[in-house]
């Protein structure tokens, strides 16, 4: 702890960004205090914040239709056998990732323009070559594949968080599992309250609140929270072994219902799934309270026989295996990037995954830290305030 309790920086959010800028921050020798309340052991009865990051596994790729966000993964990727090695734990699992779309779709040719101009590998398949190899796939006829190899996979965001946690603990960071209330900034520093009473000062602070983000701000950012749904198919023994060559995949098919997959995961009630999400949700949560009764209670039938029908057209032999459903919310920016910037002398933020800012979270992190060191970033990740007509 310093001096009278002062601290020169504080993060405010220990989840996938604010972990990562807690560890940059503590490796740079500065004295840090970074707020990160557990994951609530029973979501129904939750009464605080919520994270976009309880889960086992979140698709890691280079692969992007946008250079900003390709380069934010690959040296994060860069980053991911120190990171383990520092911590002890493991939370990449390099397999392959394929992004699988119709053949004239303009994403897709994106793609391949930004992995050229930024020498990310990968194959180009067409469908007879995509069934070849991945014979328990239902490829269409007029579907064409982007293969990219490890350490494209996935990783394991809890893993990854705790991983973050141990290294920045281990530079003298340290923890509060507390949840922030309040901000009150003067020309030199900033007050922090938190729910359960207590009060700090601080001489910049760096929000890394994810979907909350906006509830500890009086001028809000304009983001987009989005309560998403995930369905997962649980896989028998022979199923196992079926999909054991499995990548993460993204899938555009020409129907438009754009869905990820992830591979076989093992889960910490001991089955293996198969997960799937669909990513074009339009269910907006205008308010805190709506975000916070969506992690509690979010249920749409809607969504849930969508991806349900896609992984099943996919991966027919899925069909007939038990499904569970679960919420999860993820926070958009109107520019698609993460907003990484200073709202005022003494408050910056680094939020916005739009849906995939796990894999990319570490560097996210660490231009977050570079904000509150006076040092400047892409102007394309310059935070975009909430205007009233
Ligand atoms: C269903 C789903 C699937 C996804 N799949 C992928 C994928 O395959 N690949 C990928 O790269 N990304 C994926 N993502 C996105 C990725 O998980 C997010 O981009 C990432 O978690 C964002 O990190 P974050 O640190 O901004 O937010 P979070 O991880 O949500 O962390 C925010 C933290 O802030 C804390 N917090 C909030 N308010 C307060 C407060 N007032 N005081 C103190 N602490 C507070 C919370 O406890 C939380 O831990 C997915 C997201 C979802 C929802």
């Amino acid at each position: 702890m310093s001096q009278n309790n002062h601290y020169d920086f504080a993060v405010i959010g220990g989840g996938m960004f604010g972990s990562a800028a807690a560890r940059h921050l503590g490796n740079q020798g500065y004295n840090v205090l970074l707020f990160a309340p557990k994951e609530p052991l029973e979501r129904t009865s939750h009464e605080g914040v919520f994270a976009s990051h309880y889960d086992e596994a979140r698709i890691t790729r280079m692969l992007d239709a946008d250079e900003i966000w390709s380069n934010l993964a690959a040296r994060s990727i860069n980053r991911y056998e120190e990171i383990q090695k520092a911590s002890g734990i493991n939370f990449h699992h390099p397999s392959k990732y394929l992004f699988l779309a119709q053949k004239d779709i303009d994403s897709l040719y994106e793609n391949i323009n930004v992995a050229k101009a930024h020498d990310v590998n990968f194959d180009l398949l067409d469908s007879f070559s995509l069934t070849e190899r991945m014979p328990f796939l239902h490829i269409a006829e007029d579907e064409k594949g982007l293969l990219e190899p490890p350490p494209a996979g996935y990783v394991n965001p809890r893993a990854l968080v705790r991983a973050q946690l141990k290294c920045a603990l281990a530079t003298g960071v340290r923890l509060e599992n507390q949840v922030v209330n309040g901000l009150s900034e003067t020309n030199t520093e900033v007050k922090i309250k938190t729910t359960s009473g207590n009060q700090y000062s601080v001489s910049k602070v760096l929000l890394t609140t994810g979907v909350h983000t906006n509830h500890l701000l009086d001028s809000p950012l304009d983001l987009i929270i989005k309560g998403t749904m995930v369905v997962f198919a649980k896989l028998s023994d022979d199923l196992i072994e079926q999909l054991s060559t499995m990548p993460s995949i993204s899938h555009r098919p020409a129907n438009g219902i754009n869905t990820y997959l992830l591979p076989p995961v093992k889960y910490p009630d001991g089955y293996t799934y198969v997960k799937i999400g669909v990513g074009n949700s339009q269910r907006i949560l205008n308010s805190e309270k709506e975000i916070r009764e969506w992690f509690r209670y979010g249920a749409d039938d809607h969504e849930k026989n969508i991806a349900h029908d896609s992984i099943v057209n996919l991966i027919p032999s899925l069909h007939n295996q038990p499904m569970h459903f679960e919420t999860c919310a993820h926070t958009e920016t109107t520019t698609g990037h993460p907003y990484i910037g200073m709202l005022s002398n003494n408050i910056g933020v680094a939020v916005g995954g739009n849906g995939y800012g796990a894999k990319s979270s570490d560097e996210i992190g660490r231009l977050g830290a570079t904000i509150l060191q006076e040092e400047t970033v892409d102007n394309r990740l310059t935070p975009c305030l909430l205007t009233t007509a």
